[in-house]
């Protein structure tokens, strides 16, 4: 039996969870479920990542404390994870005096064997705000391609790098005021003396070669000095040891982020560090597994494997990396509709075992980018689990029923071909082997343990088509008008038999869908040892739809719920490195300006657009432009009617947009206060259809 602790990417405690979070949590919920299964000793933990600055400015904005936001976040991540069936053992926050505690033990055991170093560092420094700037909250032009309103850090324009001091016209996007630079004292962790050793360690761990090569990069390149220490004002860990002349110095939110894997474990065992030490201690025989998006391998593959050694402890056995979530083909997009909270999906009365589902079968061991195609996993859940697997049970049970007491037989029928001549039944030959269903249950046994679960669901999938092919053949219902009873009961016997195996093979992806099928079959909780011999001269019970179909209804609610829904939320697929979550102040010059065509428009028509809640569709006379149509969302604040023959201004030259009712060709100009209610601009008299508004 093996030991396991398995953890995954702990969510930034700043937002709600999006379906590019579910990913990755998942593939590790379906990992532990099965390692479970075939009787390992696995500890699933994760927690929040609650330190950092854009907690600490979301919460300020929200006017909680810091403790308080990041509570209140937690709650509603715990919901999802629990209505998404990722259940972990211990669910904590690394803002916990567990977490304190093991940071300062790591900080301690590096400080003590000389992998830190103190430096002065210069750094942005809002005057206003009366804070140190993270490059990502310092914008400018970029000194490069002159593009505007870059990071401090990167430009998205052109690509380069460069330091905060080159950026051109910076500005602080906190309170919009240059900032000045000033020097202060960091702490660094010598990831260079450790090199060698996360060199050693990578090349036994069990990292997807092409993780391993990324990484292999970034250590051939070298390995600078990490600064682990950020100012006050900062939520996080007061660095130790310091003294009275030194205050004011955290723990960046990275240096604790990962240590708050060991807390959560901490934390699930009331405390006690050496049963803690039988996990991390350096002679631990448990296996360590971090499951993560691809965005974080630096930290968990370099940064987390030094620290861990050098401060005595056992390093991870594996990586489990994931790629990104796309939708439809496409980066996930709130204007698309296709930004899609966890919450959403489930109010929208989805089944989260249906999403477990298609992103399993979309899993395998590597790091591309999955890609959540809406119609493709209508279509697939409602052939694979309604019209295939669950099938097999409400094609057979009702006989079992009708004319064996719910009994199953107590032998299955002879294994070899069944020929059939009779005249009733005539589709010739059957076969099957139950031996093939054993055989086959290695193989998927494999491909979970190797984190393939593509390849475990075509497996399996193959296999409930020769359980479909085999009652195609044997026909029950005929079997039953002739009174063949005995075939009958041989072959539904089997057949759910053939039910039960598959149920063993699917339930660590559908572990709800599981616990009903055993329900049904009246059994304890499978294991993997179960898929070895069939279960006869068994009471089961009635029959009731397992499973039902996806209605494409609900997938057109979601899509249009999640437009809607433009709430603030972690932007980033995972962890913290979140963008600032303020707008920016910023001057738009007079051509900036000019770029805008702003007309009056005489509304010659306006009409309610069946369908929508919200819009209304506007006959536009622009004069010398011509007519345009154009949808406005002020149904609820205007009758149509009234608006007819009325003034207004429009932007001209707005790009046309195509949305489910027609194609866009303007917007007109609202004003509107908190409740959104719209107000219409209208120009003073005399002003004619066409006018130029400047
Ligand atoms: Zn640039």
């Amino acid at each position: 039996m093996r030991r396991l602790l398995v953890t995954h990417a702990l969510p930034y405690a700043n937002g709600p969870l999006h379906l590019g979070h579910l990913l990755g949590y998942i593939q590790a919920d379906i990992w532990v479920r099965f390692q479970r299964m075939c009787g390992n000793d696995v500890t699933f933990v994760a927690g929040e990542d609650a330190h950092g600055t854009p907690i600490m400015l979301a919460a300020e904005k929200a006017g909680l404390s810091p403790e308080r936001f990041v509570a209140e976040i937690k709650q509603k991540h715990e919901r999802d994870f629990k209505d998404f069936n990722v259940v972990h053992d211990c669910y904590h926050t690394t803002h916990s005096p567990e977490n304190r505690r093991l940071s300062e033990r790591i900080y301690r055991a590096l400080r003590d064997a000389g992998h830190i170093a103190r430096r002065e560092v210069e750094q942005a420094y809002d005057p206003v705000k009366g804070m140190f700037l993270p490059d990502r909250y310092v914008k400018g032009v970029c000194p490069n391609c002159a593009a505007p309103d870059q990071y401090g850090d990167n430009c998205e324009d052109c690509g380069a790098t460069y330091s905060v001091r080159d950026l051109k016209s910076p500005y602080s996007v906190i309170s919009g005021a240059a900032p000045s630079f000033k020097p202060s004292e960091h702490y660094f962790f010598k990831l260079s003396q450790l090199q060698d050793s996360v060199a050693t360690w990578l090349d036994g761990a069990q990292v997807h070669e092409s993780v391993k090569a990324k990484l292999r990069e970034w250590l051939d390149a070298g390995l600078k000095d990490w600064d682990i220490s950020r100012d006050a004002p900062y939520f996080g860990f007061a660095i130790p040891d310091l003294g009275p002349d030194a205050p004011g110095k955290y723990f960046y939110v990275w240096l604790d982020a990962p240590i708050g894997y060991f807390a959560s474990l901490l934390a699930l065992l009331d405390g006690d560090e050496a049963r803690l030490d039988e996990f991390i201690g350096a002679g631990s025989t448990a296996e360590m597994w971090h499951f993560l998006g691809k965005d974080i391998i630096n930290f968990h593959g370099l940064f987390w494997p030094a620290m861990l050694r050098g401060a005595g402890l056992r390093q991870p056995t594996g990586l489990a990396v994931n790629g990104y979530l796309t939708v439809n083909g496409a980066k996930m997009s709130k204007s698309r509709g296709t930004f899609i909270q966890a919450r959403t999906y489930l109010d929208c009365g989805l089944n989260p075992e249906y999403l477990r589902y298609y992103f399993a079968a979309k899993s395998t061991p590597g790091v591309d980018d999955i890609d959540l195609n809406l119609d493709d996993f209508v279509a697939r859940v409602n052939s694979d689990l309604v019209g295939k697997y669950v099938n097999i049970a409400s094609r057979c049970a009702g006989f079992i029923h009708s004319h064996f007491d719910g009994t199953l037989a107590p032998e299955l029928p002879e294994p070899i071909q069944h020929h059939t001549t009779d005249s009733v039944v005539q589709s010739g030959e059957s076969t099957y082997d139950l031996e093939k269903f054993v055989a086959a249950g290695k193989q998927i046994r494999a491909a979970y343990e190797s984190r393939d679960f593509a390849k475990a669901i075509r497996q399996v999938m193959s296999l409930t088509d020769i359980a479909n092919q085999y009652i195609d053949g044997v026909r029950p219902w005929l079997l039953a008008k002739s009174n063949r009873t005995s075939e009958l009961w041989g072959a539904c016997t089997l057949a759910l038999n053939l039910f039960r195996f598959l149920t063993v093979y699917l339930k660590p992806i559908l572990p709800a869908l599981a616990q009903d099928a055993e329900s049904f079959l009246n059994i304890p909780p499978l294991s993997w040892a179960d898929a070895d011999r069939p279960l006869l001269d068994h009471v089961i019970k009635p029959y009731k739809p397992l499973a039902t179909r996806i209605d494409p209804a609900k997938i057109k609610a979601m899509i249009e719920a999640s437009k809607e829904n433009l709430a603030p939320m972690n932007p980033t697929p995972n962890h913290s490195a979140a963008e600032p979550a303020q707008d920016q102040p910023a001057y738009a010059t007079i051509d900036d300006f000019k770029k805008i065509e702003l007309r009056i428009a005489r509304i010659d028509n306006a009409e309610v657009v069946e369908g929508a809640d919200k819009l209304l569709r506007l006959t536009l006379d622009v004069g010398e432009l011509g007519k345009r149509e154009v949808f406005a969302g002020i149904k609820s604040a205007y009758a149509p009617e009234s608006l007819v023959g009325r003034l207004t201004v429009v932007v001209a030259n707005l790009a046309p947009r195509k949305m489910r009712f027609g194609v866009s060709e303007g917007m007109v100009l609202a004003a509107s206060g908190e409740d959104g209610r719209p107000f219409l601009l209208w120009p003073d008299s005399g002003a004619r259809a066409g006018m130029i508004v400047r």
